[in-house]
């Protein structure tokens, strides 16, 4: 483990594991005065925003490097916040970074740095499949020196107390590729006609302030146009260059996860007793279970941070195939991974008096968000099965 890796494992072992209870207990809000502290700490010990380049406070690191540091706050739902590299806040600091104007940049990306703001990423619809992202309805039309957009979104995560939405909204209809069609444009949430419908209940949760997921519709909200990100028509390529570092996050993230329930799963079968004598830890069932969870994450860990290597050195769309390969993978395995130590909790493991519970409920999306697994796999497929004379169309993704 690097220096840096250890550091923010004592630092989150000391200072934020002790609010673990209380977070599962408490809404988002009531626990931001003490988060907000841990993260003034975070500021004095240099390790805030990790994942930025150095002239803009973070530490310069390759893809491949931020991922381990990212396993290791990703094993407390709160590391990533309090590090200031939570997404989507992560994702679009990556976007206003490479395609940000020098006023975009002053006003969004600078506070979002700070941990000043917190933003959204605002591109699903409920009445259009987001695993076909080319097809959508919400349209920014221009309208003078303004875009005017009128739709319908849905799962804006962490849209309440955002200072700003960047929203993907089509303004070339008529561009002969549907990839070239939409746009991906800034909206300050106070801007009128941006009207948040409601927080959806994701598995018996509505949530609160950043743990939220939003439904949306834009009503002839109207921004200036040079809140446009990037060239008009781009917003699907930028929103894949986003996905491709966003999915290595996601995936470290997920690996901090079962690394913690495999250590919770392997200290409670070592302490549990079926009898006096006999602790569950004895059980061959479940020396298989530890077994299998310990290749599959050594597995996954190698898969990404392989992945990452690829993208640090020859970019994300060499790295496309292995980027759907771990994006399904690594969900999965952190389904299988928790499910066997909530088992092994018995009754406890589904109690919220472990984290088990909650990453089991919370991470059910992961094989849904950022492409479903089915959408990867028959992307990934259909490009190997080329190789091979196979002339079906690859949908990107
Ligand atoms: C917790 C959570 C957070 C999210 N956060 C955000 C966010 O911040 N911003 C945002 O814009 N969006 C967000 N999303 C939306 C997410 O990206 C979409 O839910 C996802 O892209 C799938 O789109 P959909 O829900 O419309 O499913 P659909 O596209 O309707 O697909 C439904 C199901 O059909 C199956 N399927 C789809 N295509 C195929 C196929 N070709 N063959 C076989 N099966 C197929 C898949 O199993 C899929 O799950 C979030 C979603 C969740 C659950």
């Amino acid at each position: 483990m690097s220096n840096r890796a250890q550091e923010i494992r004592a630092f989150l072992l000391a200072a934020v594991y002790p609010l673990e209870q209380d977070f599962l207990r408490k809404n988002f809000r009531e626990m931001l005065p003490e988060l907000q502290q841990r993260r003034e700490q975070v500021k004095t010990l240099g390790l805030w925003t990790p994942h930025l380049p150095e002239q803009y406070g973070g530490l310069g690191l390759s893809l491949a490097e931020f991922a381990q540091l990212s396993e290791e706050m990703g094993r407390t739902p709160l590391g990533h916040f309090v590090f200031n590299c939570q997404a989507p806040d992560i994702g679009n600091t990556e976007i206003l970074l490479a395609h940000g104007t020098e006023e975009q940049k002053q006003t969004y990306l600078l506070p979002l740095i700070r941990g000043e703001i917190r933003s959204c990423f605002s591109m699903t619809e409920p009445e259009f499949p987001g695993s076909n992202p080319v097809w959508m309805k919400t349209a920014a039309v221009k309208d003078g020196d303004d875009y005017v957009i009128n739709g319908h979104k849905w799962f804006t995560s962490s849209a309440e107390g955002a200072a700003f939405a960047i929203v993907m909204a089509v303004t070339n209809p008529d561009a002969k590729s549907p990839h070239q069609r939409a746009s991906q444009i800034i909206v300050p949430t106070n801007t009128p006609g941006f009207k948040l419908v409601r927080n959806i209940s994701v598995m018996g949760h509505v949530g609160d302030d950043y743990a939220t997921h939003a439904e949306i519709v834009y009503e002839n909200c109207r921004v200036p146009r040079k809140n446009l990100l990037g060239q008009e028509g781009s917003g699907f390529a930028m929103a894949q260059e986003r996905l491709g570092p966003g999915r290595i996050h996601h995936c470290m993230r997920w690996i901090g996860i079962c690394e913690r329930a495999f250590e919770m799963m392997c200290s409670y079968a070592v302490k549990r007793r079926l009898a006096p004598n006999k602790p569950l830890a004895a059980s061959d069932i479940i020396q298989s279970w530890i077994a299998e969870s310990r290749a599959e994450i050594n597995a996954a860990r190698l898969m990404v941070l392989d992945t990452a290597h690829k993208i640090d050195h020859e970019g994300a769309h060499a790295a496309r195939d292995e980027i759907s390969l771990i994006k399904f993978f690594v969900a999965n395995i952190l389904q299988k991974v928790l499910d066997r130590a909530i088992q092994v909790h018995g009754g406890l493991g589904v109690t919220d008096d472990t984290l088990l519970a909650f990453w089991y409920r919370q991470e059910r999306a992961a094989r849904i968000y950022d492409g479903p697994d089915e959408i990867h796999k028959l992307t990934v497929a259909k490009r190997l099965l080329r190789k091979f004379g196979f002339d079906g169309d690859a949908q990107r993704i």
